[in-house]
């Protein structure tokens, strides 16, 4: 049966979007009929706006926007209305200049209207330029991150200032009220996300049970909940990782479960791949007893889901991970449905897993594919990239009724986007979790 949810909170946006805008044309305070342009830009302007604060509902952590749509795609939603809010606030001051002028862009200017449009205007220019091109301008994840949460919250607050103090269509009273409305809507899921969030989960610490290196720059790190009942998950699916000395510490990353979906109190096994401060320097550090924060389950990629005759997992790299907690728990219910795993890396060492692997291959109907670019003479692999040869080369013939997990580097998951669908894999039967959004 169709989930009415993602359809329901779609209309929730369009709905938040375009009320500031609706309200002002019914209100209309104007006695005479403004020029074209003039007209266009504050439209413009209001749905610039709304999207700007709903940009903070959809980066929120909120479980159950992450459960209707996928912790991915919120973020490719996040990117896309946040380059459309850019767009229609330029479009909105281009559409001003011929009235307004240059004094229109002086964050300095005496009036606070036009200082407070302009602190708006740079802040989400400035924002959407490190973002679209931050690796371009050598930006770190870190540096960048702050700067995002910091220009953004400034971008929204001066937006309101800048429709509350225009003495145009907030002139009328039901404006106010909407644009008052929606600061406070936006600003409390702000509030939660930032203080009651992570109070709640002081309450609720982890404690490292082991840290060890698992080969290929990744370690193996074993987590318990300590005082409290943890949290149920399915396979697939990833937490935030909170290391440092409270919940509102700044080193938050998110990790996939890569052991069973079991019990809620059982220990959760998280693999992390060595690539910058935290992975590399911060967690090899923690030890046995040390305390961090697990936020979760967030993340759709489940099979738990999914109606399927079997399995077609792909992993590439790091990627492997959701594919591990997969496995084992299927293996761990007694399910007899066929898996397929494929995984994608430069050459065994660069592996995880082998040996259980094998071992799983034994206990259940698994086959585990390893497709490495640059194999050892003599290995039992396919070599190269993955390819629809080497794809339909190992597919079983039922696997019409099969579902597709992919998850890897951005490069191989578009490749392999694209391979499934010559292989004629319809859209609806892939799914995928992309670890590098930004
Ligand atoms: C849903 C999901 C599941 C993931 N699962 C795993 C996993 O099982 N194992 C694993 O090794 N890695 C996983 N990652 C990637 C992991 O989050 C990053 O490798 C880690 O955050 C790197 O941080 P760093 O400071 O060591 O490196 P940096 O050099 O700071 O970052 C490297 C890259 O990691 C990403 N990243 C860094 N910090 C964050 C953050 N706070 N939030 C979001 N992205 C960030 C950015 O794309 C960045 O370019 C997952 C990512 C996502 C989105």
């Amino acid at each position: 049966m169709l989930n009415p949810q993602p359809l329901v909170y779609a209309g929730f946006y369009v709905l938040v979007v375009l009320l500031p805008l609706h309200v002002a044309m019914v209100a209309d305070p104007f006695d005479l009929v403004r020029p074209w342009m003039v007209e266009l830009a504050v439209a413009l302007g209001f749905l610039s706006f709304a999207m700007m604060w709903m940009e903070f509902v959809l980066v929120s952590r909120l479980r159950t926007l992450s459960d209707a749509f996928g912790t991915d795609t919120l973020v490719q939603f996040h990117r896309m209305f946040g380059i459309g809010a850019a767009v229609f606030l330029i479009g909105h001051v281009l559409f001003l200049l011929p009235t307004g002028g240059l004094a229109l862009l002086n964050p300095f200017a005496p009036k606070a209207a036009a200082a407070s449009g302009a602190i708006a205007f740079w802040a989400l220019v400035i924002l959407t330029i490190s973002s679209l091109w931050r690796r371009r301008l050598r930006l770190s994840f870190d540096l960048w991150n702050r700067l995002h949460r910091w220009l953004g919250v400034l971008a929204a607050v001066a937006a309101t200032v800048h429709v509350l103090a225009v003495s145009g269509y907030s002139s009328a009273r039901s404006v106010v009220v909407v644009t008052w409305l929606l600061a406070l809507f936006a600003g409390g899921v702000l509030f939660w996300y930032a203080i009651v969030r992570p109070l709640h989960l002081w309450r609720r610490p982890w404690g490292v049970v082991e840290n060890r290196e698992l080969g290929g720059d990744v370690r193996l790190l074993t987590v318990k909940p300590e005082g409290h009942a943890g949290f149920r998950f399915e396979p697939g699916q990833f937490s935030w990782l909170i290391t440092g000395r409270t919940p509102f510490s700044r080193e938050q990353h998110p990790v996939t479960i890569a052991s069973a979906a079991s019990a809620a109190e059982a220990p959760q096994a998280y693999a992390i791949k060595r690539l910058g401060d935290w992975s590399g320097e911060v967690v090899p550090s923690l030890k046995p007893g040390d305390r961090l924060w697990v936020e979760g389950p967030y993340g759709a990629l489940s099979v738990d889901r999914l109606p399927a005759q079997g399995f077609v997992l792909i992993g590439g790299g790091i990627g492997i991970t959701p594919m591990l907690s997969i496995i084992q728990t299927l293996q761990a219910r007694g399910d007899r449905r066929p898996v397929v795993l494929f995984y994608a890396a430069n050459d065994f060492s660069r592996t995880i897993y082998r040996e259980e692997l094998a071992a799983w291959q034994r206990a259940m109907d698994l086959k585990v594919v390893y497709v490495l670019e640059q194999p050892e003479a003599g290995d039992g692999c396919e070599r190269g990239r993955l390819s629809a040869e080497i794809l339909r080369s190992h597919l079983p013939d039922a696997v019409d009724h099969f579902q597709f997990l992919v998850c890897g580097p951005n490069p191989m998951m578009d490749a392999v986007e694209h391979l499934l669908g010559e292989l004629g894999v319809p859209p609806d039967r892939i799914h995928s979790e992309r670890f590098d959004q930004v």
